[in-house]
This record gives structure tokens, C-alpha cells and sequence, in this order.
């Protein structure tokens, strides 16, 4: 079964993991009774687990993605990077993939880390990526590619960053998972865009649940750039820790308070935006588990995602 048997005939609901640093996350995410396993009780169609810049995680990833594999319960997805690989070791990591059973994939760049200006591998972009894939394996993964409704932060354009989408396209990819985006006009003029441009691949929706205030700000400005709605800014604001929320010890005298309903306002929030991105048409929610289970189960629930399936 591939993800796209499920995208050709109705939306899917998916969740995404990152590969703990620690062997106690680790125990937490996957061992007996761990987080991956009650995932599963809510019957995604794939988890996704992201792959470190550098391939600095990769038996992390592989080990997680195995264990997806191996319980059977649902389909394994694994992130991959050009960063720091040379074709080579491409082939050889893909290979081992193969191997484990794991043959979806979501081909990307990679974030550079940072102080780096490329990829420091032999391909510099996801479209060299997916053409490479295509080459050297065929059909044997089912191909995901990042697309950016907001515009990549380094695009030259919102128009190129649409034409390099379509050339991912071209190469072979299958379908589209997008980046954060909490801008719902610019995602629906994105969506008319990039179906005007003649791409037609199923759209799959990235929401990350906004239950952590600083990580919230991190997610939105470290890196892309993405535009914080009033009503979200609203709720940042009125629950504020001061001095600010990144600080480890705040002095402020309800920061325990402050969390809990800015928890409570942020579900509320993630839970309108599924509804929104719903009835824009879109072929799928992937909803950004950060290794919890508790407060997804509850967005995934409350959003309806359960009756997709
Ligand atoms: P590309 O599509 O290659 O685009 C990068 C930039 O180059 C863009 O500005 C684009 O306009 C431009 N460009 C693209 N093609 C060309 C070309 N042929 N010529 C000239 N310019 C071009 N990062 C990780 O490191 N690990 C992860 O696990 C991970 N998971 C992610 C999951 C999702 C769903 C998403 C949306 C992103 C994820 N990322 C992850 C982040 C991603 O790697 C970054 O956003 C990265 O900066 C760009 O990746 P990309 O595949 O979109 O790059």
C-alpha cells in the first residue's frame, strides 16, 4: 500500500516524529507501550520521522522508521537531505532503506546548519534530489516534496520557488508536503498558484499544534519567516511570560498559569485552522506529533481527523 492509493481516493491524516538525542526519549518513543504505539491507536495512514541536518541522526531515524515498518500498523515515511551527502552515500543510505522496508520518503534539501551557505554534498536542491532518486531507484519510493506557501525564506520569488515546485514535479515526485503556515489567504492564493502553474500533486497540510509559546515563536521566525495571524498573536501576547518566554527561570508569578492557557487557546486555535484548511480542498493533514500523544490525540479528535480513515 502507498500513500498515494490513500491520497487517490479520500484525504489522509498523518503524524510526524523526530528521533530523540537520548536513549530515554528514545524508550519513550518506542518502546513498549511508548508514544509511537499510542499513535497508532488513532490509526494514521504514515508517521514521518525527520532526518538531522548531516545525516547527524541517522541510525536515530532508521531505528525509529524500522520499528514503524516492523509493527505493520501503519506506513513509515522517512525525511531525507542533500546536506553534507555525496551521491554515493545517497545510494547507499536509500539502499539500506530499501532494505528495512521503508520506500516513502519526503525529499528535501535539508536546513543548513548553521554557518553553512550549501548543502556541502554533490546535489544542492531537492529538485537534483527527486531526479536522482528516479534514476538510480525508479518507482521504488513514493516521493514527498516540501512545498512553501509562504515562499521559501531564500526564494528569489514566491514565482520561482513555484516553478522549482513544478520542476520536483517534472522529476518524478508524487506529492506535496507543505511547510508551517498560519496565513490562510496566502495559503489559498499559494493553492490557485501552484494549480494554475499545472502542478497537480495532492497537497498534504503541515500543522504544527501550538502548545508552547516559545516554541511557537521559534518555529514561526528562526527559520521561515511565516506570518503570525493577529488572532495568534493575540494569544501569544495576552499570555505572555515575561520577561519572555525563552528565559529558563521568569520571573514572572504565573508562568504555570500563562502556560496552561495559552495550551488551551493555542488547541483552540490549531483546531479552526484544520477546519480552514479542510475546506480549502486539500488532500491531507499532517499534523506535527513533537513526540506527544496526548494533546494531538486530543486536536486530532476534536478536528475530526479520526473520520477520514
Ligand atoms: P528546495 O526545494 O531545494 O528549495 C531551497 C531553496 O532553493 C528555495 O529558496 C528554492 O526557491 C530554491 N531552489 C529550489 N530549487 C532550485 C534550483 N533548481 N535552482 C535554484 N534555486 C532553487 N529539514 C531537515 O533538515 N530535516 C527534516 O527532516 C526536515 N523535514 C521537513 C519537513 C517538512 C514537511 C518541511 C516542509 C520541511 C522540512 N525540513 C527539514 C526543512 C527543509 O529542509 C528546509 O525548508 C530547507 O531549507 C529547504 O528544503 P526544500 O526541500 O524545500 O528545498
Amino acid at each position: 500500500m502507498s500513500v498515494m492509493d490513500i491520497l487517490d481516493k479520500r484525504a489522509a491524516f498523518s503524524f510526524e516524529v523526530f528521533p530523540p538525542k537520548t536513549d530515554v526519549g528514545m524508550e519513550k518513543l518506542c518502546g513498549k507501550g511508548g508514544v509511537l504505539e499510542q499513535l497508532y491507536t488513532l490509526n494514521p495512514d504514515y508517521i514521518s520521522c525527520t532526518y538531522g541536518a548531516g545525516g547527524t541522526n541517522v541510525g536515530k531515524n532508521l531505528e525509529v522508521l524500522d520499528k514503524i515498518v516492523k509493527d505493520g500498523k501503519t506506513i513509515g515515511v522517512t525525511h531525507f537531505t542533500c546536506i553534507g551527502n555525496t551521491k554515493e552515500g545517497i545510494k547507499e543510505q536509500l539502499q539500506t532503506y530499501l532494505d528495512h522496508g521503508i520506500n516513502h520518503m519526503l525529499a528535501l534539501r535539508g536546513d543548513l546548519p548553521f554557518g553553512w551557505t550549501g548543502t556541502g554534498g554533490d546535489l544542492h536542491y531537492a529538485t537534483e534530489l527527486v531526479k536522482f532518486v528516479r534514476q538510480e531507484f525508479g518507482d521504488k519510493f513514493t516521493i514527498a516534496v516540501a512545498g512553501s506557501p509562504e515562499g521559501h525564506i531564500a526564494c528569489r520569488s514566491l514565482e520561482a520557488d513555484i516553478a522549482f515546485l513544478k520542476q520536483k514535479q517534472d522529476n518524478g515526485a508524487d506529492y506535496i508536503m507543505t511547510q508551517l503556515c498560519w496565513d490562510m489567504d496566502q495559503f489559498r492564493y499559494w493553492l490557485d498558484a501552484i494549480r494554475a502553474a499545472g502542478i497537480w500533486m495532492p497537497v498534504d497540510v503541515g500543522i504544527m499544534p501550538i502548545l508552547d509559546q516559545a516554541a511557537t515563536i521559534n518555529m514561526a521566525l528562526s527559520r521561515n519567516g511565516c506570518v503570525m495571524p493577529r488572532a495568534l498573536c493575540e494569544i501569544i501576547s495576552k499570555n505572555w511570560i515575561f520577561p519572555n518566554p525563552f528565559v529558563k527561570d521568569p520571573f514572572d508569578a504565573d508562568v504555570e498559569g500563562k502556560k496552561a492557557s495559552f495550551k488551551a487557546a493555542g488547541i483552540e486555535y490549531t483546531i479552526n485552522q484544520i477546519d480552514e484548511y479542510r475546506a480549502c480542498g486539500i488532500n491531507g493533514i499532517h499534523l506535527y506529533a513533537l513526540n506527544k500523544y496526548d494533546d494531538v490525540a486530543y486536536i486530532a479528535k476534536a478536528a475530526g481527523l479520526l473520520d477520514l480513515i
